[in-house]
């Protein structure tokens, strides 16, 4: 019996140090004189001590100054008065850790009298831990944030596409009219500011009713492509925008670019689309597509628009097309 009785003690102990140790609280014992008698593992964790080395001290080493000079005076009072200011009641107060570090804890503390000795329990939680729901809400949180962080940058990507789209023209992919006025309206009134020059070059293509005419809008549009993929080419400076101005008339922007050099581009456009040498046997001019090219150079005062340049560029167009189309014509404006 006796022999039952003491494997049943061993049974209880051996469960209750299980229960101690599996406790996510601190569980922390101490008797009347604030000695530290119990330590379980969430304590050992949360302050940083073994359970040796705290076992025999002061429970006053894990409070920071002025709580542990007090404790030793709140548990005297404690017991000759009964006054409590945690027993049985619970408080949030500040812990030190081994390391010094200081920590929010919620404490509760539960009395027991053993064989006549007053014992104390104390219950500790870290305040700083957060509950599994906590832990939960974090985590949806994150993947929130990295759900929206990876729309954005879709729809970043997707933005700029779509003003890249809204700047280039759907049938030959070169630059359209509305970006052509933009860069126009911003490189004049650079040009103005720097007091440098800018020139201007307008192609129209020759008798292009007659080839719509003749060999189909299909074949038109086709012949656009090609004349276009003369305006794509690597000839260009980056600050250079070759562009379809509208119909079958294209034109290139050139900052800082005299008379000569404006020549130049523009006879390299010239022959580039006479080598091409597209059929057109209903043109007046030649047996193959052809470009009329006028030339405008400017030095744009303050308050020059692009309306003014693009007037005379045409007007060099027009000189071209009246002196027999397929040739270059200019107007200088810089002497
Ligand atoms: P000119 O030598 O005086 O320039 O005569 P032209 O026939 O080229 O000029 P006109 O302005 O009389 O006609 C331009 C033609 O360009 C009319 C139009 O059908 C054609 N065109 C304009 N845009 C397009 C297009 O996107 N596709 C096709 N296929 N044709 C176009
Ligand atoms: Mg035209
Ligand atoms: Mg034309």
């Amino acid at each position: 019996m006796a022999e039952n009785n003491e494997s049943h003690d061993i049974d209880v102990e051996t469960r209750l140090n299980a229960i101690l140790n599996t406790a996510v609280d601190a569980i922390i014992c101490i008797n009347s004189h604030g000695i530290i008698d119990l330590f379980n593992s969430a304590a050992e964790k949360m302050f940083g001590y073994t359970s040796e080395e705290v076992i025999g001290k002061k429970i006053n080493l894990l409070m920071p100054e002025p709580y542990a000079g007090e404790h030793d005076q709140y548990l005297a009072r404690y017991e000759r008065t009964g006054e409590k200011r945690i027993i049985g009641i619970g408080k949030e107060i500040i812990a030190k850790h081994k390391n010094g570090e200081v920590f929010p804890i919620e404490l509760s503390i539960n009395e027991t009298r053993l064989n006549g000795r007053q014992l104390y329990t104390g219950f500790v939680r870290d305040l700083r831990r957060k509950s599994r729901a906590e832990l939960q809400v974090i985590e949806f949180q994150k993947y929130l944030k990295q759900m929206v962080e990876a729309r954005t940058s879709e729809l970043t990507e997707a933005n700029k596409k779509l003003e890249e789209l809204a700047r280039i023209d759907a049938l030959t992919g070169i630059a359209n009219r509305r970006h052509f006025d933009e860069v126009l309206k911003n490189e004049i009134g650079r040009a103005s500011r720097k007091n440098a020059l800018i020139s201007l070059i307008m192609c129209d293509i020759d008798h292009f009713k007659q080839y719509n005419d003749y060999y189909g809008h299909v074949s038109g549009d086709n012949c656009l492509k090609m004349i276009a993929m003369c305006f794509k080419e690597k000839y260009w400076r980056s600050i250079d925008l070759p562009a379809r101005y509208g119909g079958e008339e294209f034109a290139v922007i050139l900052p800082e670019t005299n008379l000569k050099g404006a020549k130049s581009v523009a006879s390299k456009l010239y022959y580039r689309v006479n080598d091409l040498h597209i059929l057109h046997a209903n043109s007046k001019t030649s047996d193959h597509i052809t470009l009329s090219i006028g030339i405008a150079c400017v030095k744009p005062v303050k308050g020059y628009t692009s309306k003014e340049l693009i007037e005379v560029a045409d007007k060099a167009l027009y000189r071209a097309k009246e002196n027999g189309r397929n040739r270059i014509e200019f107007y200088d404006f810089t002497c």
